[in-house]
């Protein structure tokens, strides 16, 4: 058997993610590596954290990466913070909820769950309810479910969680770099992320933050250990994973460097390339960004005459769900938009499948040249699919919106 090196077909991707990555996070990918412990390394590691703590807008110490893709950010906090018999509240509106309901759960803690219907989001009121019905050790949060487009508002929760003594952790993946998200002054204590939605990479690194207090709960739990060996009495249970204990990987980021594992030299340089862009084109700026791209979008897509779904004033701003219509098979339209366009579209899970396309405006691919492509090769997809389209409907609104909008100096276009 002889096998070419891979040639992978050229595709324009505009889906809930991934997206294309930004040539530049790519180079970065190809640069040369360096041994772990290089003082190279040690200054890249240094920088990654200082990058990602103005990337999460925090100040936290405890600001690092978790190789794997989101889903090991997630696992990592979820476990490290978790102990069996802990309550954890998680209040869901979208798939991404029943992640660290899940997690939580193999963890063994004692899972509270509450639900709105998929394309609505939770008022503060409605959690401190819920808070207050449970009284958690932990809130499990998501900011952005892409499954629903939905960008849930936490400013307000973290002063509860404050008030009512109950660590507040977020799942920011999906709206990180394209949304406004504030760990600090909203009061988080641990939030996670990836690189493949708003910062613009490819997945398989997840940067995490933890409060110092969410990190005084993660190194209490290390102390068992050397209970254990002592004979003191062991300070609650020993964190349920190797790989994705925050309390190890804190030692291997900071000042000891006791190795836990070799970083992911290739995807540290991904996720510096990745905060460096965001802070050099400025957070606000890259928010606004998205904002445009995504009101481009959205505007395209009823102009053409699709329905948009969920509650659009929480709408995030990278992505928009609409309904497929009448008549209209979702996924063979798709495949036809790949085929003859090379542009990739979403589907969508539970109660959404088969109903709405999922269509996203993020990272790299925020942009006027993806956004209307996009729009045109659609229009031209269900006018073939025998769909009623308002012809030059969605390119023509999308262009309205452009003429209109004025993008702060320095975003990226
Ligand atoms: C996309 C997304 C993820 C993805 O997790 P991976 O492990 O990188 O696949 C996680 N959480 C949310 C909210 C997302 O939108």
């Amino acid at each position: 058997m002889t096998t070419e090196q891979i040639p992978p077909p050229q595709r324009l991707l505009m889906g809930p993610g991934p997206t294309n990555a930004d040539p530049r996070v790519l180079r970065a990918m190809s640069a040369p590596l360096v041994g772990q412990y290089d003082p190279a390394m040690t200054g890249y590691m240094n920088e990654t954290m200082e990058l990602y703590r103005q990337a999460f807008r925090t100040r936290n110490q405890a600001t690092l990466l978790v190789d794997g893709t989101s889903g090991a950010g997630i696992e990592a906090a979820l476990v490290s913070l978790n102990e069996p018999g802990d309550r954890v509240l998680v209040p869901i509106f979208g798939r991404f909820g029943h992640l660290p309901k899940e997690i939580a759960g193999r963890c063994g803690a004692e899972v509270h769950v509450r639900e709105v219907e998929w394309g609505q989001v939770f008022t503060p009121s409605a959690i401190e309810r819920a808070i207050a019905a449970t009284r958690p050790k932990l809130l499990a949060l998501v900011q952005g479910d892409t499954s629903t487009t939905m960008n849930q508002p936490l400013e307000e929760i973290g002063q509860i969680c404050r008030r009512l003594g109950v660590l507040f952790y977020t799942d920011v993946t999906a709206t990180l770099g394209g949304n406004v998200f504030e760990m600090d002054l909203w009061g988080l204590d641990a939030a996670t992320s990836g690189l493949q939605k708003c910062l613009a990479g490819p997945s398989g690194s997840s940067p995490v933050s933890l409060s110092p207090r969410a990190a005084e709960v993660v190194n209490g739990r290390r102390h068992v250990e050397a209970g254990i060996a002592d004979g003191s009495a062991p300070v609650g249970t020993r964190i349920a994973s190797n790989y994705f204990d925050l309390a190890m990987i804190m030692d291997y980021w900071g000042q000891a460097r006791l190795n836990h594992h070799t970083e992911a030299t290739s995807m540290l340089y991904a996720a510096r390339e990745c905060a460096r862009l965001l802070a050099a084109e400025g957070i606000d700026n890259a928010v606004a960004r998205h904002r445009l791209h995504g009101e481009a979008m959205l505007a395209g897509l009823r102009g053409m005459g699709l329905e948009v779904f969920g509650d659009v004033v929480h709408k995030m701003n990278n992505v928009v769900a609409v309904r497929i219509p009448d008549g209209v098979d979702g996924d063979a339209a798709r495949t036809a938009l790949l085929e003859d366009y090379g542009i990739e579209i979403g589907t969508s899970f539970g109660p959404l499948h088969g109903k709405v396309w999922r269509i996203g405006t993020m990272g790299y691919n925020a942009r006027k040249d993806a956004v209307m492509p996009t729009l045109a090769a659609m229009e031209q997809m269900l006018r073939s699919a025998g769909a009623a389209v308002v012809a030059g409907g969605g390119t023509g609104a999308a262009r309205e919106i452009y003429q209109d909008a004025r993008l702060p100096a320095g975003a990226r276009a």
